[in-house]
């Protein structure tokens, strides 16, 4: 069967097998249950925001790119409140204290205090402002969760499939993010990258393009596997019912060599680099990961989804084979030109998911994308450098160096959920193909 991939990951030292066996024995099970969790299950996300490419072309009226709006009701109470992180930036000892401790303190002078106090605000004001910026300049991906017009979207009421999105306005979101934003082959201008031209290119290009093709192998695995089969039954359920199930004459389709110009299965194993490489940034951010909160309000849950990540962490850790980014942007200041590169060609690709003209799709791709862009910052942004994967005590010093958002550790688990979800339907299909 062409989908039964043999040998060594490119870029990578480990083989298919020993991913398929990891992945499916031991990560699936263990991911599957813990993303049923309300904590990994509200996403907070803006689909409205404007395309900052071109006109919108396509907004989608197909009946299955509709995204199901959650309910207030729905909300676990203890996201609602934007409940604050579990302390762990360490504030200079001159921003320590609340306003009104520091007012209190200053009570024997009143005009001092109040003086004090109006500068400590200010101050800290600026100095959340710049840590703000300085954050940011080590995202790979544009997206907030202050931002005003974004929504939590019940992620298990909304799954990614079959949506009918294609044609014009899909393949131009697929064009511009592999010709414009994928770095390629300098011979390459109007037609989609060859694998054999990507050996070519120094390895960080390479890792960036197999990510991306591996992500596009991930989303068009999903929807042959939840396919549209019937449109039976759609008076019936509210929304939109319907037969979804696995189309393997899709899936041969997209991936089988012979109708794809022999490229099928290198896509399919960068599906397999993108996984090594996701699941490389979750044990390195393993012991920042475990001292998460995961709070949502509700008491039991939070402490089952503590010990979920506690098990599911376990596992990461325990494959023998990593992906190994030292290799990667060394060499001075070449290297750190052409890291800066990587991050903008990212951030531009994370942009281009705002004009993907179907919102169900829109919104499986910003969490992909995001997922990956927080995956990459972990990687690269060299706060994380130094903490040991195996220890489970996060020492001071990187508690104070690193933040991430909740959004974002909700991305990259669910991110990481799709590649895994993707490599477990690709062992139904070679059942089927058997
Ligand atoms: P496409 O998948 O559009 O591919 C275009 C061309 O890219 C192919 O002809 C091939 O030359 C090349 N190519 C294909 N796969 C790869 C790869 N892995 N690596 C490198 N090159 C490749 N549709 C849904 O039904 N449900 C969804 O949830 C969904 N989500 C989407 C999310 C995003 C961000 C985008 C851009 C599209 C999404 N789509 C979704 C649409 C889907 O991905 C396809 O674009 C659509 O089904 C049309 O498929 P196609 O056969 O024309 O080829």
């Amino acid at each position: 069967c062409f989908c039964k991939l043999k040998g060594r990951i490119d870029d990578c030292s480990c083989n298919v097998d020993t991913v398929d066996h990891f992945n499916n024995i031991k990560i699936y099970p263990v991911l599957s249950s813990l993303l049923n969790k309300d904590y990994f299950r509200f996403y907070r996300v803006n689909l409205k925001q404007k395309c900052p490419f071109w006109a919108d072309d396509s907004r989608c009226a197909m009946r299955y790119c509709h995204v199901e709006p959650c309910l207030d009701a729905d909300i676990p109470e203890g996201l609602k409140g934007h409940q604050p992180k579990n302390a762990v930036i360490e504030e200079p000892s001159a921003f320590k204290y609340s306003k009104e401790a520091q007012a209190a303190e200053c009570d024997h002078d009143h005009e001092l205090g109040y003086l004090n106090t109006t500068i400590s605000a200010a101050a800290y004001e600026e100095f959340a402002r710049w840590k703000a910026y300085d954050d940011a300049q080590d995202n790979f991906c544009v997206m907030n969760e202050e931002d005003k017009g974004a929504e939590y979207v019940d992620l298990l009421l909304n799954p990614e499939r079959y949506t009918g999105y294609k044609g014009r306005s899909a393949h131009r979101i697929w064009n511009s993010i592999y010709l414009e934003n994928c770095f390629r082959p300098k011979d390459i201008l109007s037609s989609y990258i060859q694998s054999s031209s990507i050996n070519g290119m120094c390895l960080e290009k390479r890792v960036f393009y197999r990510a991306i093709s591996g992500l596009h192998s991930s989303i068009n695995i999903h929807l042959c596997s939840k396919y549209l089969l019937s449109e039976k039954n759609t008076f019936i359920l509210d929304p939109p019912g319907g037969q979804w199930g696995q189309n393997l004459e899709e899936f041969q389709r997209r991936f089988d060599p012979e109708k794809t110009n022999g490229e099928g299965p290198q896509w399919l194993r960068n599906l397999y680099f993108l996984y090594l490489l996701e699941l490389r940034a979750l044990a390195k951010a393993a012991p920042y990961l475990e001292h998460e909160e995961y709070y949502t309000g509700n008491k039991e849950e939070d402490k089952e989804v503590k010990l979920g990540i506690h098990d599911f962490l376990k596992v990461v850790r325990s494959f023998p084979d990593h992906f190994n980014e030292s290799t990667m942007f060394n060499g001075g200041q070449q290297a750190r030109k052409l890291k800066e590169e990587f991050r903008q060609h990212f951030r531009n690709t994370s942009r281009i998911m705002d004009c993907v003209g179907c919102d169900k799709c829109k919104l499986w791709g910003k969490l992909q994308i995001h997922g990956l862009g927080t995956a990459l910052k972990i990687l690269f942004s060299g706060k994380f450098d130094g903490m040991d994967p195996a220890s489970q005590n996060l020492t001071h010093v990187n508690k104070s160096k690193f933040q991430l958002e909740r959004s974002e550790i909700v991305a990259l688990i669910n991110a990481f959920g799709r590649l895994s979800t993707s490599i477990h339907e690709l062992e139904q299909f070679r059942d089927m193909m058997r």
